[in-house]
């Protein structure tokens, strides 16, 4: 069968060439749903690649940075034609190396199709104010410049979407990149990568290395030539990289974990919020920042609620993505599904109801990292389970007593990325909308969903206070110069 053909992949891209690492190591990467499928060998890093890469990198940017905007957007523009074409293969190899559904894969590449669209358009807006000036003859204005040489650091779970809502910015807005993908997904980087190659952009613009972040080292992060890191990951690492970048003197920006809730009021939709918060839930194994971990439910409702949750929860199909009937696709490896089997049985040890699923899948199933989708009534807010991401298809009932509790428990964990309401009351969703920590708030929909043309970010412990995609993410990939032209001193 032609999906367990092992995909011959390039090895990192460095000055604009294909090339193996250094070293000639190589790392695999095999299917999450079935661990004989060996997707592909990656070239395994070191500090040597990254050296050539940062290299490289600073010798491209001066031109890349006078390059006149629309012509890099002319380059995106042709990249996202190419990626167009290409959404069919990539999506496919997308489900193989990170699990979600060829219809999750699909839509995921098709959405980096949206985001080179999006920043080629935006490389012909104004990049710049004019201002009035307190002199007859000064002519005032501000420019937006791009940094120089950013390093993106990003995570497996969605393996083209962010790489390329991070590299995509920094490129149309003339930075040079240096990207190192997760190890266990930098396939679909790479597959981004040869698209930017082949629509023409200059050699050395964009270098993709690979590796595990433990051999390439904290380079990635302090290396001189670079002058600004963004990462996407877990809190942990996010919080070193914090440090270390800071202490380096360089501009930094976090996207972090979340504990999203959706709240769910008495007078909802119930069949709709049912959907959504599933949808929010399970979709992409619950393995999205965004992904919903709690329904906070009115006690008028929750009984019928729950009851209906884990009736829907327990019938899903799960298996390997490229099979048309899978709804719940795999975790991305065996420690992932580990921990989340482990952390199950941690909640019902300390005494919450397990209703449905949670257990690591076997027979069948046996050769992937499956946990079966998994919902716990009665979760108390303040219980692990309440406040700590699994990042897996974990879902937990909270009964409120009305609004108020409502809103005050969603608020009440360290992370606010995203968070939903489902009422059909104005006033309440008005209030919703006002009071929650979240940085992204949904009224009637799901806590997932991120289109490029607005912001995506957290409030609290999820973000670093910068957001990305949309008008926003220039904030972090320019800098602002303010110009007082005269042209005639006097
Ligand atoms: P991770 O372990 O933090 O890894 C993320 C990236 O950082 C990978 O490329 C990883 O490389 C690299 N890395 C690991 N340690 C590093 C270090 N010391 N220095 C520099 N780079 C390092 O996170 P993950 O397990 O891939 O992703 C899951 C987490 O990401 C979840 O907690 C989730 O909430 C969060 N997430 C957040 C968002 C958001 O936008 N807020 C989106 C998606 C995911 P290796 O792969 O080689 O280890
Ligand atoms: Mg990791």
């Amino acid at each position: 069968m032609s999906t367990t053909t092992t995909i011959p992949a390039p090895g990192n891209l460095i000055g604009g060439a294909w090339q193996p690492a250094i070293s000639g190591q190589t790392f695999e990467n095999r299917n999450p749903a079935d661990t004989d499928d060996l997707v592909a060998h990656h070239a395994a890093s070191d500090d040597r690649d990254l050296d050539a890469a940062f290299a490289a990198a600073s010798e491209a940017f001066p031109a890349w940075r006078r390059t006149p905007g629309i012509a890099r957007g002319n380059i995106l523009y042709r990249a996202a034609e190419i990626l167009a074409s290409r959404v069919e293969a990539i999506a496919r190899e997308l489900t193989r190396e990170e699990g979600k559904t060829l219809k999750e894969a699909t839509g995921e590449t098709m959405r980096a199709v949206a985001i080179l669209r999006y920043f080629a358009g935006e490389t012909a807006q104004p990049h710049g104010e004019h201002y009035p000036s307190a002199s007859p003859t000064t002519m005032l204005y501000t420019l937006r410049e791009p940094l120089g040489v950013i390093t993106i650091i990003t995570p497996w779970n969605f393996p083209i979407a962010i790489p390329a809502w991070k590299l995509v910015p920094a490129l149309a807005y003339g930075n040079a990149v240096v990207i190192k993908p997760a190890s266990d997904a930098p396939l679909c980087t790479i597959r981004l990568a040869e698209c930017l190659v082949d629509a023409g952009l200059p050699a050395g613009v964009l270098n993709v290395v690979t590796g595990s972040a433990s051999a390439l080292g904290d380079r990635l992060v302090t290396d001189e030539r670079s002058v600004a890191v963004s990462f996407t990951g877990s809190d942990a690492t996010g919080k070193h990289i914090r440090d270390l970048a800071g202490a380096h003197g360089k501009k930094v920006q976090l996207e972090l974990g979340g504990k999203n809730p959706a709240i769910v009021l008495a007078d909802a939709d119930m069949d709709h919020a049912l959907t959504q918060v599933i949808n929010g839930a399970m979709m992409s194994t619950g393995q999205k920042c965004t992904a919903t971990s709690r329904a906070i439910v009115d006690r008028h409702i929750v009984a019928e609620f729950t009851e209906r949750l884990a009736q829907k929860i327990g019938a899903l199909t799960v298996g390997n993505g490229l099979d048309g009937a899978t709804q719940v696709g795999p975790l991305i490896n065996a420690k992932a599904a580990d921990s989340v089997a482990e952390q199950v049985e941690q909640a019902r040890g300390e005494g919450t109801e397990l209703l449905v699923g949670g257990r690591r899948l076997d027979g069948d199933h046996a050769r992937g990292h499956f946990v079966a989708p998994a919902l716990f009534n009665d979760v108390s807010p303040s219980s692990r389970l309440g406040q700590d991401e699994l990042f897996g298809p974990v879902l937990g009932v909270i009964p409120v007593d009305g609004m108020d509790e409502a809103i005050s428990v969603a608020n009440n964990v360290r992370y606010g990325l995203s968070a939903s309401l489902f009422t059909r009351d104005l006033t309440r969703a008005m209030r919703f909308v006002q009071e929650i920590q979240a940085g992204i708030v949904h009224v009637n929909s799901e806590t997932a969903g991120a289109e490029p043309q607005v912001p995506f970010g957290g409030y609290k412990g999820s973000s670093s206070y910068s957001r990305e995609q949309g008008k926003a993410a220039r904030e972090f990939f320019t800098q602002i110069k303010t110009v007082y032209l005269d042209p005639s001193p006097s």
